[in-house]
């Protein structure tokens, strides 16, 4: 339990000033958790790469008014009360706070704060079981970037090594192949200096022996021009940095589920024309009239962008209930439903559009979650959704999803429950 408004204050003024005073590297935020009987104590530590501070004036920092120098207000602005406020409350939460600094090389800002244990349930990725089928190697060059991925396949128990640059990488693959237990997930960032990931990939995929791994290539510059490349040299999925925990956990989930529906025997037939493909069949699909249901404004304004540079048009509504109402009054052909809405949540509001006495009950239902967790899947799935796209939406996800439920009502005319078709 804590004040959030006040937590988020402080943690919102370190980070702006680490990054104002930042021109190269990194900054990065750690959080530690010290467990008491009824209390934790949290460390946070916000680091840069940055200008860094002298000792002398790392004495004064914390004090009103103070500027590390005075170029700093001529380049930078400011009013030097930031810290102060920071520090004040801090203090008001009985905390700590504190820097560590050495001048070019960057500064630590760390506080601590004693707060009392909630009583909520709390939302964590559970390991899935296909996880632990994986061996993954990941290859950044980036040690904060390696530390986050390591940290998250620690907890979903993936098995997983690490290799600082595609040299080591290959190295590390070749070696795991020789001796039968071959990595067979692959997550590659792309920019590395010496040989990008890119190459990496090509390398690793030009060898006959090769064990066909999973890759997904992570990259904070993915232009269309290196996603196209990348599909090419043969990656699998293509993330964009930083990548979402939730959006990492589906792409794997779904990477795995994909290969493992691969290689059932019925899988040798060709696969059926991808839905969409054609000039006409994405016209036919903009005909489709879609129904989102979403209570916040920017998340609104961020949906209709979406579909209509995907070509769609969509009637807004601002919760369950307005959305039941419309669906009834009008045609739609596909209803995209978030989750926690005011009034009537996305879960009632399926529930209720099921029971209806008319065709209208078997739209197809998308729900929008940030929770892309296993349990909320599923709570998804019961409540009578088809299926579900994690927040925040991409345009690519938003595009298959719709492609795949809008072919599939466009194939098998009438209010049938649909067999999937292959996309
Ligand atoms: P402001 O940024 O508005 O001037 P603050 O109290 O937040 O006021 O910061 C006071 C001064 O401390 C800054 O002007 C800057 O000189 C120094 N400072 C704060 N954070 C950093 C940082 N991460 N790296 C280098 N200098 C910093």
């Amino acid at each position: 339990f804590g004040d959030q408004t006040r937590l988020r204050q402080i943690l919102m003024n370190l980070l702006s000033n680490a990054i104002k005073f930042t021109d190269a590297g990194e900054v990065v935020i750690s959080v530690e958790a010290v467990s008491f009987k009824d209390k934790s104590q949290i460390l946070f530590k916000i680091k840069d790469t940055g200008l860094g501070i002298t000792k002398e004036q790392q004495d004064k920092i914390f004090g009103s008014f103070t500027q590390a120098d005075g170029s700093t207000t001529r380049r930078f602005g400011g009013t030097g009360l930031g810290l102060t406020i920071c520090k004040q409350l801090v203090e008001l939460m009985d905390g700590e706070i504190g820097i560590e600094s050495e001048i070019k090389k960057g500064s630590t800002f760390w506080f601590k704060i004693i707060l009392e244990k909630g009583t909520g349930n709390v939302h964590a990725f559970s390991p899935n079981h296909e996880f632990n089928k994986l061996k993954t190697l990941i290859v950044d060059d980036n040690n904060t970037n390696r530390a986050i991925l390591e940290y998250q396949l620690k907890n979903w128990d993936i098995e997983y090594e690490s290799a600082h640059d595609a040299f080591d990488a290959l190295d590390k693959y070749q070696k795991a192949l020789e001796s039968k237990k071959p990595f067979n997930l692959l997550l590659v960032d792309y920019m590395m200096p010496g040989m990008n990931g890119l190459e990496m990939i090509e390398d690793i995929k030009s060898d006959v022996k090769q064990n066909n791994p999973l890759i997904i290539m992570l990259s904070s510059a993915m232009t269309e021009g290196v996603r196209e490349k990348a599909k090419k040299a043969g990656a699998n999925r293509y993330l964009n940095k930083p990548v979402r925990q939730s959006y990492l956990y589906d792409s794997i989930l779904e990477l795995v589920h994909n290969k493992r529906k691969s290689i059932k025997p019925d899988s040798k037939r060709q696969p059926k024309k991808s839905a969409g493909s054609s000039r006409a069949e994405l016209k036919a699909l903009s005909e489709m009239k879609l129904l989102v249901a979403e209570d916040n404004s920017i998340n609104q304004k961020v949906i209709i962008g979406l579909l209509k540079k995907l070509g769609y048009q969509a009637q807004m509504t601002n919760n369950g209930a307005e959305a039941y109402e419309e669906l009834q009054k009008n045609h739609y052909d596909i209803v995209l439903m978030d989750c926690q809405m005011p009034e009537m949540d996305g879960f009632t509001a399926t529930r209720e559009i099921r029971k209806l006495n008319s065709t209208k009950s078997q739209i197809p239902i998308i729900a929008m979650t940030a929770n892309a967790m296993e349990g909320d899947r599923d709570k998804c799935i019961d409540s009578g959704m088809d299926d579900y796209l994690p927040k925040p939406l991409s345009i690519k996800g938003l595009k298959t999803i719709l492609e795949k439920h809008l072919s599939v009502r466009k194939y098998i005319k009438g209010p049938k429950k649909c067999e999937i078709i292959n996309i």
